[in-house]
């Protein structure tokens, strides 16, 4: 079992589960994942960084079990909501503040500076903006914080407040 639940709790994933560290980057969660992450190559990594393993290898689960969690549903929304709940995360405490290309957290970015780069509808229409120091890729949240917040009231989450 995995007992820390807090905002630190980073994760390293298994190249089985593209979805769901694309849901989890999605919530807000620091999640590495690449090709070179299966087997010892993940548990390396995710010792190295202190990071919790995700993973569909029950090989690697038995040996790792104190640090590990086994994922047991092949259908992302299962697993993010095992993931979620194994570990006491809020989905929405951190909705989209993280790049998901990237990993990289999305820095504020003042209004005024964006003009010239997304296009004139969005720049009259959306007041916060933000940018990935990774990929230098323009958010504006608002648009699609909707979509996610209904995502995740079909898993069964709901915001405080809702
Ligand atoms: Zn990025």
């Amino acid at each position: 079992m995995v007992e820390r639940a807090d905002d630190e709790l980073r994760f390293a994933a298994d190249r089985m589960l593209g979805r769901l560290v694309k849901w989890l980057r999605i919530i807000g969660r620091d999640v590495i994942y690449g090709r070179h992450l299966s087997g010892q190559g993940l548990v390396s990594a995710a010792t190295r960084e202190r990071r919790v393993m995700l993973t569909r290898d029950r090989g690697v689960w038995r040996l790792n079990r104190d640090r590990c969690i086994f994922i047991r549903d092949d259908h992302f929304r299962e697993q993010l909501k095992q993931v979620v709940e194994a570990c006491g995360l809020d989905p929405f405490a951190g909705l989209l503040t993280r790049c998901v290309a990237c990993n990289e957290p999305l820095q504020p970015m003042a209004r005024e500076q964006v003009e010239d780069t997304v296009p004139p509808y969005v720049f009259e229409t959306q007041e916060v903006f933000s940018v990935c120091p990774g990929c230098c890729q323009v958010f504006w949240p608002a648009t699609h914080q909707q979509l996610m917040v209904e995502e995740l009231n079909r898993l069964g989450f709901s915001a405080p407040g809702n």
